[in-house]
């Protein structure tokens, strides 16, 4: 590893990474290697310490119980919320956006404080949401539709100083009747998109990988597969 290696941090698949989302970090990996930079991934487990010092984070979804787990773990490390405040990238699937948030609460009713790096908070609604997702970004830094699957019972409320993410167009989304998919709030973005959403939405991974190299843009990638993988769940 040289002192320019792009570090990434995959935070507690051992719990959060029930959805296949720990391909995120791998998405990201390949995009940096594709374009000569050197790119690790840092597996941060349930027996270590969060570092602070890494360029970005991802998390992925998990069921109510190992979420509770990794909230416990990420209030005990707080290195992922300094990193954040230094303005480090954070990719937070699902679940995720439940544990970083205020607080949530599991299927059971049970109230468990979050991080606190998102102004959210999520309460059980009736009915699960399953299936296709497909949203228009709002953010000016992102142009195209954004496609995912969504599988989970939590409705997420957006506080004022977070914004969300997209605008529903097919799915459910946060599910609480504004319309909105996910949640942005300083260098965190969070989504409810499983897929894993890096490898569906090549533009939002570039994003995340310009704040961490803290460029404007990157040289774009030619890669046919990917177009084509986009194309067929656009469609689908
Ligand atoms: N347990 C959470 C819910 O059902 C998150 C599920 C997930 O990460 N897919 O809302």
């Amino acid at each position: 590893m040289s002192e320019s290696t792009v570090r990434i941090g995959l935070v507690l698949p051992d719990v959060m990474g029930t959805y296949g989302d720990s391909g995120n970090a791998l998405v990201l990996q390949q995009r940096l290697r594709m374009r000569g930079h050197d790119a690790e991934i840092v597996e941060i487990g349930l027996s270590d310490p969060v570092p602070d010092s890494l360029d970005l984070y991802t998390l992925g979804g998990a069921e109510d119980s190992a979420q509770r787990l990794a909230t416990r773990h990420l209030q005990r490390y707080p290195g992922l919320q300094r990193a954040a405040e230094r303005g480090a990238p954070v990719l937070a699937i699902c679940a995720a956006i439940q544990v970083l948030g205020h607080w949530y609460e599991t299927s059971s009713g049970e109230r468990v404080d979050g991080v606190g790096l998102l102004d959210a908070t999520t309460s059980p609604q009736q009915v699960r949401s399953i299936g296709e997702v497909v949203t228009t970004p709002i953010t000016d830094a992102l142009s195209l539709p954004l496609t995912g699957f969504e599988n989970h019972r939590g409705g997420t409320t957006l506080g004022p100083d977070a914004r969300g993410l997209g605008r529903v167009t097919r799915g459910v989304g946060n599910g609480v009747g504004d319309g909105l998919e996910g949640a942005v709030q300083g260098s965190v973005i969070g989504t409810y998109l499983h897929g894993p959403v890096l490898a569906r939405n090549p533009e939002l991974a570039d994003h995340l990988l310009a704040r961490a190299l803290q460029v404007d843009s990157l040289p774009p990638l030619d890669l046919p597969e990917v177009e084509l993988l986009r194309r067929e769940r656009l469609r689908a």
